[in-house]
């Protein structure tokens, strides 16, 4: 590492555990990141004269005088996440400080016509309108439920989207921004904190399933990038009929869409029939935690990793990890407790987040 990188790397580490704290103080930072105090200080001084981070009040200190707190100005920068599925498009604005600022979900079909490149463009600028300050704006994520060649701007395979081999130049010369295309369960899993993770499986539970893996903090593609498609294992042999052509696939047992049938409409319905106790709901609802916990059982006996309940199905699994618990606890006898078990961070368009995030992180990588 040369000199200018490394004074580079110091000021995107200092930023970075900004953006994890809520404040925080010049001398934490020195203690935490083994920083000595003259970096530190001509850092936080630089940091705060471009307005990245600001001075947010007084930090309890135990006896004497008390420090300055210090934490990020999240409204410094913006990136812009999209999630493209095949009837709709979702929306959102995330800050520096990760958090969503803005969201919005429409109902659009996608077609592989340019009318569908010039339909997202009127979206995005509509959402952007009143942004004020466009420069602030970094790039704009986009999130696609298929293989990507990031390199290529291409869609290799999207089941979802009925594509193959689909060049995305279209819709990134549509649109007045940086452009990063990212697979939707990979985008996903971007968006959970991999400092805290390093090693980590995502279930991106949705209406499709698909998965993710992070080693040492980083995505884990394959040599395909079609590492991670735990949903087109087989589950059951000779079983439900899946979307990608397959019998028995996880994904006819274990993506959100195996709880809809002609007595539910979405998935909203019918956990509202858990709730008020149908039977035959129920019954469904226990089956559907049966083949979860297979599937999760057996990933953490091939990975012996952290598993992220995440996706649509993340979010509702928060209020029954007690049973799900349970019933993987019946599978897998080498694990003592189930704290490898883990919830989403974000429960409603993590993809956008995280394809959003490729812009953020990008930004403080660079400082
Ligand atoms: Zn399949």
């Amino acid at each position: 590492m040369s000199g200018l990188e490394k004074k580079f790397a110091t000021k995107s580490k200092i930023v970075n555990y900004i953006i994890n704290k809520q404040n925080t103080s010049k001398v934490e930072i020195s203690k935490d990141l083994n920083l000595s105090m003259p970096t530190v200080l001509s850092n936080v001084k630089d940091l705060l004269e471009k307005g990245i981070i600001i001075e947010n009040g007084e930090y309890e200190s135990t006896g004497g005088r008390k420090a300055k707190s210090i934490g990020i100005n999240p409204s410094y920068r913006y990136a812009m996440g999209i999630v493209i599925t095949a009837n709709h498009v979702g929306m959102v604005l995330v800050n520096l400080k990760y958090e969503i600022v803005k969201s919005d979900r429409i109902r659009l079909k996608f077609s592989p016509d340019m009318s569908y490149c010039g339909q997202i463009s009127t979206l995005v600028e509509e959402f952007l309108k009143d942004m004020k300050q466009r420069e602030e704006l970094l790039g704009i994520g986009i999130s696609i439920p298929g293989i990507i060649n990031q390199d290529q701007h291409l869609v290799i395979k999207s089941h979802a989207l009925k594509l193959e081999n689909y060049s995305l130049s279209f819709l990134e010369q549509a649109l007045s921004a940086p452009v990063y295309f990212s697979n939707d369960a990979n985008a996903a899993m971007m968006a959970e904190d991999l400092n805290i993770y390093k090693n980590a499986i995502y279930l991106s539970l949705n209406q499709t399933f698909g998965g993710a893996f992070c080693i040492n903090g980083k995505l884990f593609p394959g040599e395909n990038q079609k590492a991670g498609e735990f949903g087109h294992m087989i589950l059951v042999p000779g079983g439900r009929k899946c979307y990608c052509g397959k019998s028995g696939c996880a994904d006819a047992y274990c993506a959100a869409s195996a709880l809809i049938d002609e007595n539910t409409e979405s998935v909203e319905q019918f956990m509202q029939q858990i709730r008020s106790g149908v039977e035959e709901a129920e019954v469904k609802w226990e089956e559907y935690l049966d083949y979860l916990a297979i599937l999760i059982s057996n990933l953490r006996m091939a990975y012996d990793m952290d598993i992220i309940l995440g996706g649509e199905m993340g979010g509702y699994l928060i209020d029954y990890m007690v049973p799900l618990g349970e019933k993987v606890m019946q599978y897998n006898g080498f694990d003592h407790d189930l704290r490898y078990l883990k919830n989403c961070s974000y429960k409603k368009e993590a993809s956008a987040v995280g394809a959003a995030k490729h812009f953020l992180q990008e930004f403080i990588g660079k400082m």
